[in-house]
């Protein structure tokens, strides 16, 4: 294939477990600075999606392009330096570290145009720091121990770390299971702040906060797209309701 815009060309993607098809030859493309949910009823391997793009689980045959740069070959964590950051379910922040030292140890190493002018580094650091806790609305918590944050606050904070990468494609998988309301309507304020200089991939059950955030909508179920667009038009499709939405 030519190279494209897409930020994330999937094209006949298939993962087979035992000859068990997770992901069943999938195609999709992500634009730059889109927003997609993907949603489906439980086991439709929507999970496993992103543990192939992150590396974590090897496809069987197709091909997962990011910025026209094919990532099935590449390890975890060379697609990490390629600007591919990946949350998980359960947050993994460091409970006995302040907010403030979380994000600092997740700035790059080696990254920055100063080098090792330690005392520009640390600048730098800072204003990421800084930018980042006001994205995350943690600014005034920078010296709280993160264990102290409620359980919404520590998923932010987890998103911040990845943030602190200035990843180009963010994945994130039920980011607001377990909020509050209020919290998962400022989730979906973050969210749709921060795709406005990255693409964004979340997968989520919770209609509200999905309509709320997505510009598209792909429906996964046994593995393949069963419907995809609009959160409007993906809502009236007749298979989507017999296999998901209506239950
Ligand atoms: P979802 O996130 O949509 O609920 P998953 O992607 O977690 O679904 O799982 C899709 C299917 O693939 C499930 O049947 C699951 O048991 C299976 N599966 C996922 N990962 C593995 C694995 N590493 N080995 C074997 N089966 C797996
Ligand atoms: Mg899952």
């Amino acid at each position: 294939m030519s190279n494209t815009d897409f930020v994330l060309s999937i094209e006949d993607l298939t993962v087979s477990f035992d000859g068990f098809k997770a992901v069943d030859n999938l195609t999709m493309y992500i634009d730059k600075n889109e927003l997609r949910v993907v949603i489906g009823p439980n086991g439709a391997g929507k999970t496993t999606v992103l543990d192939l793009i992150c590396g974590k689980t090897k496809s069987t045959s197709g091909s997962i392009k990011f910025m026209n740069k094919e990532l099935t070959k590449l390890s975890e964590h060379e697609i990490v330096r390629e600007g591919v950051g990946r949350k998980f379910q359960t947050p993994s922040i460091y409970e006995n570290l302040s907010v403030y030292q979380n994000l600092e140890v997740s700035y790059p190493k080696g990254r920055g145009v100063f080098g090792s002018l330690t005392f520009k580094r640390t600048a730098e650091v800072e204003a990421q720091v800084r930018k980042v806790a006001e994205e995350i609305m943690l600014s005034d918590l920078l010296d709280l121990e993160a264990a102290l944050l409620s359980h919404g606050q520590k998923q932010w904070l987890e998103i911040g770390m990845l943030l602190m990468q200035d990843p180009e494609l963010l994945m994130l998988d039920e980011p607001v299971a377990g909020m509050s309301a209020k919290e998962r309507d400022q989730t979906a304020e973050l969210l749709n702040k921060i795709c406005n200089n990255r693409s964004v991939l979340v997968i989520e059950h919770d209609m509200e906060f999905v309509k709320k955030i997505a510009h598209k909508v792909t429906v996964l179920h046994q593995g393949k797209i069963l419907a995809e667009g609009s959160m409007d038009k993906v809502q009236e499709d007749e298979k989507v309701i017999e296999v998901y939405l209506g239950h």
